[in-house]
Order: C-alpha cells, then sequence, then structure tokens
C-alpha cells in the first residue's frame, strides 16, 4: 500500500541527477510504502536512457511530458500519484536516509497539513556568489525559524513566508492538491509561492520539520541565475501579488518603494531601457569562482548581484505589468500621516503642545493642497494597500486624536473647503462629555464631539476610527479588559454610525503584543505614533505619523510631511551646522594660505 509519492520535476540535468538519485533511493522507508515519479520537462539530455537503467525496489516510473515549465510537469505527477501524500522533490536534493520516513510520521495524525522541512546548500557544488547568497540565507532563516512554528490563515505570513512559499521538500495530502487544481500552469517560476498562498487560505495548517534535512546540489553560475530565473522570478511575484493581496506587502516589489532617491532613481531608469543592463552588471561575476576564494571580493560580488537581481525582477515583472506607471500606481506609494490634537484658540490650563490655531491649520493644509497632495481616510490607504488600487499619487492621512469638539468647530470645515478626507479617533465611553483621562492628570476641562456632530461629518468625507472606550494605557490593563475597550468602542461606534470603523489608534501610542493582536481581530488598521512614512511594505497595525505641534513652522511642516518626522529634520540641521562650521574653518584655513604665499614669494 503505498502512502506517499514522491514528485520531482527534472528538465535537462541528467548530470545532476546521476549524483542526486542515489541518496534518493537508498531511504529507510519501507520500499512497498512508497514510490518516485519523475517527470522529464522535455528532456533531450538522455535523462530517460539513464533513468532506464535503474531498477530499485520502491515503485518508480519516469513520465516524459512536453517542455511546459515546472508547474505542469508536476501537474502531471500529481495526475499519476497513488499514494494519500505527496512530497515534491527537486532534481538537485539530495535526500538525508530518514527523510521519506521523517515525512510520513509528520502526517501521522488526521489532521490536513502541509510538512515542509530545510534545505541546506551542499558543501559540494559550484562556488559561485549566487551559492553563497543562497547558502547565507537557508542557513540564517532555517536556523532561526521556531521549530514548532504553526502558519494557518488568518495568521500573519511574517517570518513563516519561506515555509509557505516554498512547496519543496514539502509533503502534503493528494486530495487537496486535486481538490485546488494543483500548480497554476501559466507561472514559471514563483508557482509553489502561488499555490502555497492558495492552500494556506483554505484553511490548511503549515508546519516546520526541522529533522527533513535536504540538501541542494547547487551548480548554477551567477548569470545562469539571472538570465533565467531572476525575471521569471519577478514575473511569478506580480501575478501572485495580484492573485493574493493579501501577500503583496511581503512580495519582493514591495522595496520598489521605499528606497533611497537616487537609488529608486537610477533604477527607475535602468528597468525602462530596452535592453536589460543585468548582463553589464554582471560581467565582473564572469570572474566569479575566483572572487569567492577572498571574502571581501565576495562581498562586493554580491552587491552586483543583488543590483542586477533587482533589475531583472523589476523588468521581468514590467513584462507582465505593461508601463513603469502601472507598477508605480500598484506597489509605490508613500503616505505620510499627521497626527493633532486640538485645533482652536489657545486652553488655558491644558498642555501647550496640543493646540494648533486655526490659522495656522488652514495655512499647512493651502501649502498640501498647492503641492498636489490629497487628504485620504484609512480606508482608503488599507484598500490600496491590500489590492493596489485606487489611491491618488501624493496621498495624505490627516488625522486627530481624542475628537475634541474644536475639531468639528474649525478644523474639519477647512479640510471640507480643501476637498480633503480625514480620520478622528473617537473615545467612544465619553462622546458628548470631556477629557476625563486628562483631568485625572491636572488638566482642565475640555469638550468632546458629541453624537450630532459625529454623525454629521461622517456624511461629509470624514472617518471616524475609534480610540477605546475610556482612553486607559492599553498596556496595563489585563486581556479580558483590553478586548472589553477596543472591540467595545468598536461596537459604540459602529452603533453610533450605522456603517463599519475599521480604523484604532492606540490610545497614548501605547501598545504591546497582545493589543496589537486585539487590534487586528477587529480593525483593518491601527495607528501609533511612531514617526515615519507609510509604504506598503510597513505594518498596518502600526501605521507611523509626524506629530504636529503648535509652534512648527512651514519648513518644519514640510519636512514632516516629506520626511516622516521633524527629529530627522532636525538632526540634518545640526549635521548641516556641522558641514558649514567645517567649512568656514577650512575657508579660513586655505584663506591663511593663499594669504601666505604671496608674502613668502614676496
Ligand atoms: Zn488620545
Amino acid at each position: 500500500m503505498i502512502k506517499l509519492s514522491v514528485i520531482m520535476p527534472t528538465f535537462n540535468r541528467r548530470h545532476i541527477l546521476e549524483r542526486t538519485l542515489p541518496a534518493l533511493l537508498a531511504q529507510d522507508l519501507p520500499a512497498e510504502d512508497y514510490e518516485i515519479i519523475i517527470v522529464m520537462d522535455g528532456s533531450t539530455d538522455g535523462t530517460a536512457e539513464f533513468l532506464r537503467g535503474w531498477k530499485p525496489k520502491c515503485a518508480f516510473r519516469a513520465l516524459i511530458g512536453p517542455h511546459r515549465g515546472p508547474s505542469a510537469a508536476r501537474n502531471m505527477g500529481i495526475r499519476a500519484a497513488v499514494g494519500d501524500l505527496v512530497l515534491f522533490l527537486d532534481d538537485d536534493l539530495i535526500c538525508s536516509t530518514g527523510l521519506l520516513r521523517q515525512h510520513c510520521e509528520a502526517h501521522s495524525s488526521s489532521e490536513r497539513q502541509v510538512i515542509h522541512g530545510p534545505i541546506y546548500v551542499a558543501p559540494e557544488g559550484s562556488q559561485t556568489i549566487i551559492r553563497h547568497v543562497l547558502e547565507n540565507f537557508y542557513d540564517t532563516y532555517y536556523r532561526s525559524l521556531d521549530p514548532n512554528m504553526e502558519l494557518r490563515y488568518p495568521d500573519e505570513i511574517g517570518s513563516s513566508l519561506s515555509v509557505l512559499s516554498s512547496l519543496v521538500n514539502s509533503s502534503m495530502p493528494r486530495d487537496i492538491l486535486i481538490r485546488c487544481g494543483g500548480f497554476d500552469e501559466d507561472i514559471l517560476a514563483s508557482e509553489d509561492l502561488e499555490l502555497g498562498l492558495r492552500l494556506w487560505k483554505l484553511g490548511i495548517a503549515f508546519r516546520f520539520l526541522p529533522a527533513a534535512v535536504a540538501q541542494e546540489y547547487y551548480q548554477k553560475s551567477s548569470s545562469e541565475y539571472l538570465a533565467g530565473q531572476a525575471r521569471a522570478l519577478g514575473a511569478g511575484d506580480l501575478v501572485a501579488s495580484r492573485k493574493h493581496p493579501e501577500y503583496r506587502r511581503y512580495s519582493s516589489l514591495s522595496s520598489f518603494a521605499e528606497t533611497r532617491f537616487v537609488k529608486k532613481w537610477s533604477r527607475a531608469w535602468l528597468i525602462r531601457l530596452p535592453i536589460s543592463m543585468a548582463p553589464v552588471l554582471t560581467l565582473p561575476l564572469r570572474l566569479e569562482t575566483w572572487f569567492y576564494r577572498f571574502p571581501p571580493l565576495r562581498r562586493l560580488g554580491m552587491c552586483f548581484l543583488r543590483l542586477a537581481d533587482s533589475i531583472a525582477r523589476l523588468r521581468g515583472a514590467l513584462s507582465i505589468a505593461g508601463s513603469s506607471r502601472v507598477m508605480e500606481d500598484e506597489f509605490n506609494r508613500r503616505a505620510p500621516a499627521l497626527a493633532y490634537h486640538q485645533i482652536g484658540p489657545p486652553q488655558p490650563g491644558t498642555y501647550p503642545g496640543l493646540t494648533v490655531s486655526p490659522k495656522q491649520f488652514e495655512r499647512q493644509i493651502r501649502w498640501l493642497a498647492r503641492r498636489g497632495y490629497t487628504g485620504v481616510r484609512p480606508s482608503d490607504w488599507v484598500r490600496w494597500q491590500r489590492e493596489g488600487k485606487g489611491l491618488p499619487e501624493k496621498p495624505i492621512m490627516i488625522t486627530f486624536d481624542d475628537a475634541y469638539s474644536d475639531i468639528a468647530e474649525h478644523a474639519l470645515p477647512i479640510l471640507r473647503r480643501y476637498g480633503f478626507g480625514a480620520a478622528v479617533f473617537v473615545v467612544s465611553g465619553r462622546v458628548g462629555g470631556t477629557n476625563t483621562w486628562d483631568e485625572a492628570q491636572g488638566s482642565s476641562t475640555l469638550r468632546l464631539m458629541t453624537a450630532e456632530q459625529i454623525r454629521y461629518w461622517a456624511t461629509q468625507g470624514i472617518e471616524f476610527g475609534a480610540h477605546s472606550r475610556t482612553h486607559p494605557d492599553l498596556t496595563k490593563l489585563s486581556k479580558a479588559e483590553c478586548l472589553e475597550e477596543i472591540a467595545g468602542s468598536k461596537d459604540d461606534l459602529v452603533g453610533l454610525l450605522g456603517s463599519p470603523v475599521t480604523s484604532f489608534a492606540y490610545p497614548y501610542g501605547k501598545y504591546n503584543n497582545t493589543v496589537r493582536g486585539i487590534v487586528r481581530e477587529h480593525f483593518d488598521c491601527g495607528f501609533s505614533i511612531e514617526e515615519g512614512v507609510n509604504y506598503l511594505r510597513g505594518d498596518p497595525y502600526l501605521l507611523r505619523r509626524a506629530y504636529i505641534g503648535p509652534y512648527d513652522s512651514l519648513i518644519e511642516f514640510a519636512a514632516c510631511v516629506h520626511l516622516g518626522s521633524l527629529r530627522k529634520f532636525r538632526d540634518w540641521r545640526v549635521k548641516l551646522a556641522i558641514r558649514t562650521r567645517l567649512k568656514s574653518a577650512f575657508r579660513r584655513l586655505t584663506g591663511r594660505f593663499s594669504h601666505q604665499e604671496p608674502s613668502q614669494s614676496g
């Protein structure tokens, strides 16, 4: 009775199979328990003749298909398999003796799951930069991975991405694969990532099995990798991002946005050129086996490889997206967010740093409008982060904490005049009341927005988010109390507005894992008071904001919008001051020399 079917696609790699097949056939699992199916994806190098020479004890089949890529080859294997379980292996993997047994044993419970074993680079094989990169990645990744890790929808993908995205050295029940239609044959790379995401969304658990070790007999040179796989990986990443919005922020394309100006600009040009610059950039890698021997040169080689890889991937994605404009719209948006408290005349007895005058506020909004910014709501950002659609070119999120009534009187009318959306975070247990949490600490009393004001402004393009029920420091409460404050404030607001409430702002900006976890269960996003700008890759439950105080000049305000914080701007100003001082000192010094020269000659 066959329990496990091993499926291995191969294309013109007879020389590698000669090296790896003996280990696969020397397993300690009883031969009647498993079968091996090798699918030749249009091989023309004599692989078929080579395989005919093997007469192992286990069931062994070599299928021949047309050259259609690994997805089609694996699907052919799935259709031919008879085992209850399927294990996917690549032709360059050297299996440990107990690999198949380990996979079988891990499925002994009745639960339907995907078991993933680690892959390390075999000590033999080519000495190339790409191999070095892979070796480092596998080593650090698998050694840092929690051996008890379990990933199940809707858990966050986070550091478990590779367990989900590589179905090589992964085993799973065969009927699940048949039910979800197997691999997408249009994708030539990242096809296992795409299938992994589909399985994850079916609710199947992904588990890591550290003992099921396989070693990769890596033979490719960096140029071979760049010419073939890198481009296909970029294209596959774009398709997977479009099919599975949950994956977008983890994809390699999300790094498209968050780079420094010079790098971003040069890369934008490099990907647009009619021919790829990757081969030129990798010319030095022709000498990679020599580079490999000297660590400093190896590091230099890695820099070249990384740059060429990112260009090749982006060009691959571009070939499907059609234009870099589409790529920009989908992956490259930056959204600064500004945090205000009170807008109005100064209030005696309150914290002076919290009130911005209406005049100053209007000046800031005018400045934004003139520079082409559009005030968007948190739900607009969330939709873009998930789906890559519907965000203007220069979005900005204007937010107000605590929902003071002076916001409704002074700030919201200004925003409406400029057509800006914004978000107000409401302390739901104090609607129409006062700031009791500040009063307790000696601040004077301030009125908060009433239910009527909230309902009215919700119809005027303003989004209302939750800010707890009573404004406590959530990190000091028990889990049950947190739930009451967080989920309770959502219920209150939904009841008040009669529409969904999607965002939360942490009171005092304070959170821990429990708090963040509860917010994640009940909301689409959460705002911290950590400074910075928001990108695709950022954590939607720790959105960053720049705090705007009353003393910020327009220049400082601009710095908050561009850099996401005033601190960076001030650091920069200090650096500039040092540079100016150094320059003047240098000038004084050189001036003295130039004065001295004529006197010496004279
Ligand atoms: Zn607050």
